[in-house]
């Protein structure tokens, strides 16, 4: 079966559409995984001759015990379903408590775990993404969702990494 990478981040970060930017396409393959949430929708990816696939976790709702807990629980599950994971930040944000409360878990993973920083539209932005060394999980991939930019690159990187 294809290595799986499962993307992972709060709410609103901009992982769906980075998603559908890495898989190249609008239409997707919508598979049922067994033991997972129906909000965890793996996509076939393609990539220099490379098939994976791509796992986009979302529609978690926060209960009781908060946000911070919801996407800790949803990088667990994370980390144990997939072969490698894309922590996505905003890079127009910045890293928020949250995205550190995330970073934290995935470094205890085993797993290989990528950084992207997204909503990198222009040059703008780039000089933001350096701050996001701090999360500890090394070089952060400046990407935009939207436009397209940067894809290639965070491609290459995530294929080196499954
Ligand atoms: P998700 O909740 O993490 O899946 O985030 P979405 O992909 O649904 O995006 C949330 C919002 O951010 C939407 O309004 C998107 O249009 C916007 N967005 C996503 N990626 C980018 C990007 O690269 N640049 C900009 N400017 N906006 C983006
Ligand atoms: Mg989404």
């Amino acid at each position: 079966p294809a290595p799986v990478l499962a993307v992972v981040g709060r709410p609103n970060v901009g992982k769906s559409t980075l998603v559908n930017r890495l898989i190249g396409r609008r239409e997707a393959v919508v598979q049922d995984i067994p033991g997972v949430t129906r909000d965890r929708i793996a996509y076939d990816a393609l990539w220099n001759g490379r098939r994976f696939t791509l796992v986009d976790t979302g529609g978690w709702e926060p209960d009781a015990t908060g946000l911070q807990a919801a996407v800790a629980a949803q990088a667990e599950m994370a980390i144990q379903t997939a072969d490698a994971v894309l922590l996505v930040v905003d890079a127009s944000v910045g890293a928020t408590a949250t995205d550190e409360a995330v970073a934290r878990v995935l470094r205890r993973s085993d797993r290989p775990v990528l950084l992207a920083a997204t909503k990198v539209d222009d040059d703008r932005l780039t000089s933001d993404t350096a701050a996001l060394w701090r999360l500890g999980l090394g070089e952060p991939h400046p990407v935009s969702g939207l436009h397209g930019r940067g894809s290639g690159d965070l491609l290459d990187a995530v294929l080196d990494a499954l």
